[in-house]
């Protein structure tokens, strides 16, 4: 996509910044292709989706799902698929990785379709990742040589399946990554633990109310207050100047997941979803040191045209999703180094074990009076009986305990610091077991 001067209105660009412009351009020109379409040849070789297939007229079934991915692991050593998980009816979690095995490189997690009635993310996975895998340009081969892309294509398998929200057991997946209940969960959270993703996006779709609530695309970030500041804002950064100016140019509108507007204005009227919630996805990234994206694309026929086509309506969505991935990508390639500082110091601020621990609020909604921890205890200490229930989930957070009596001791000077009194404490919205906590420090 070139680069074009933005804003109009303004001064004229003096001659020396316009051809500063031109040569910015032409540099872009030579880079550019941070997965856009592989060159003919090698897109021969590779597998194509039931979307593709079918030009746009129906999303990508599940045996089409494991061909194609079977077709990406005959592609050679730059993808791997492997699986991580079964659902309660017996379908594969799977997940897909491309790019460096470096354990210093950046690591980019995609996970898609964790509601199984909203399939344009999936379909943006899965040919993102092949069209990833097949890349033969420069810039897009040396974003590989140092960032792992990890993709989990269909994190809800059995909802895809029945068409529905929730999975098999009516559970939504999405408000399960504290508690840890469904598989589908689960697997999510051990690549979590054992990948330790510097970004993470979770694609979405939504539908919408006109004309309050009705983008093409929303976005958010982990507004969970707890968020390391730096992450906090290089994750509304990612949404508010990458993805959102990446939208626009491709001519979608787009806004803040949950904020209602007013269309006369644009000012918000409420707030309706995206709160700081921290059993979600978006805000778990955030307490598990990534840079995370929320991003939602819009379902309904939106023209005349499209009420007729529904190929239409399912094209705009996948272009919606893949303009929010591909900005994503190119965010994570030109911000490594500041990426991978702000995911260490996060990290390593658990280990310092200072400043207050919050079991309620958002950035953007204070907490109650009494759901701030100030001088948060030193740990909390677990009966036999507590450890045998919840000592699974907590080795799958990746935190860790040592033997405490029958039971166990778990320390919040490590790295999941912010994240154990919301596991622990019997205070916190959706705590697994009541700790006792140990104040004595
Ligand atoms: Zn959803």
């Amino acid at each position: 996509m070139p680069i074009a001067p933005t804003g109009g209105g303004g001064r004229p660009p003096r001659r020396g910044r316009v051809r500063d412009l031109a040569l910015a351009a032409a540099s872009a020109a030579l880079t550019v292709p941070l997965v856009t379409i592989p060159s003919d040849a090698a897109r021969t070789a590779a597998p194509r989706t039931g979307f593709e297939v079918s030009a746009g007229a129906r999303w990508t079934g599940q045996a089409e799902e494991t061909a194609f991915l079977a077709g990406l692991g005959r592609l050679g050593d730059r993808v791997s698929v492997r699986r991580i998980g079964t659902t309660a009816q017996g379908r594969p979690l799977r997940l897909v990785r491309i790019g460096s095995r470096d354990p210093d490189a950046l690591t980019v997690l995609l996970v898609c379709g964790q509601h199984g009635d909203e399939p344009a993310g999936r379909e943006a996975c899965l040919t993102t990742a092949r069209d990833l895998a097949c890349a033969t340009d420069a810039r897009t081969r040396a974003f590989l040589a140092r960032t792992e892309v990890l993709v989990v294509p269909t994190a809800n398998p059995d909802g895809l399946a029945a068409g529905t929200r929730g999975n098999a057991d009516g559970v939504d997946i999405n408000r399960d990554h504290l508690a840890l209940r469904t598989a589908e969960a689960r697997a999510v959270a051990a690549v979590l633990r054992d990948h330790e993703p510097d970004v993470i996006e979770d694609l979405h779709e939504y539908a919408a109310t006109a004309p309050y609530y009705d983008k093409d695309l929303f976005v958010l970030w982990p507004r969970n207050p707890n968020t390391d500041d730096r992450l906090h804002d290089e994750a509304r950064d990612l949404a508010e100047q990458r993805v959102r100016p990446a939208a626009l140019d491709a001519g979608f509108s787009s806004g803040v997941y949950g904020v209602w507007t007013d269309p006369a204005t644009g000012h918000p009227v409420k707030q309706s979803a995206g709160d700081g919630q921290e059993r979600i996805l978006r805000n778990i990234a955030g307490l598990k040191h990534a840079v995370g994206l929320l991003v939602e694309s819009r379902t309904d026929a939106l023209t005349a045209a499209e009420r007729v086509d529904p190929a239409r309506v399912n094209h705009r969505r996948l272009t919606s999703q893949l303009i929010a991935l591909q900005a994503l990508l190119r965010y994570a390639d030109e911000r490594h180094g500041s990426i991978a500082a702000a995911t260490a110091a996060s990290r390593a601020a658990g280990s310092a074990d200072r400043g207050p621990v919050h079991l309620g609020g958002a950035d953007n909604e204070a907490p109650e009076p009494g759901e701030t921890l100030d001088d948060p205890p030193c740990g909390y200490r677990l009966t036999r009986k507590q450890l045998a229930r919840v000592g699974d989930e907590l080795a799958l957070h990746g935190v860790t305990s040592r033997p405490d009596g029958d039971g166990a001791y778990v320390p919040l000077r490590q790295p999941a610091r912010k994240l154990i009194p919301l596991l622990l404490d019997v205070r916190a919205a959706y705590h697994l077991t009541n700790g006792q906590p140990d104040t004595a420090c």
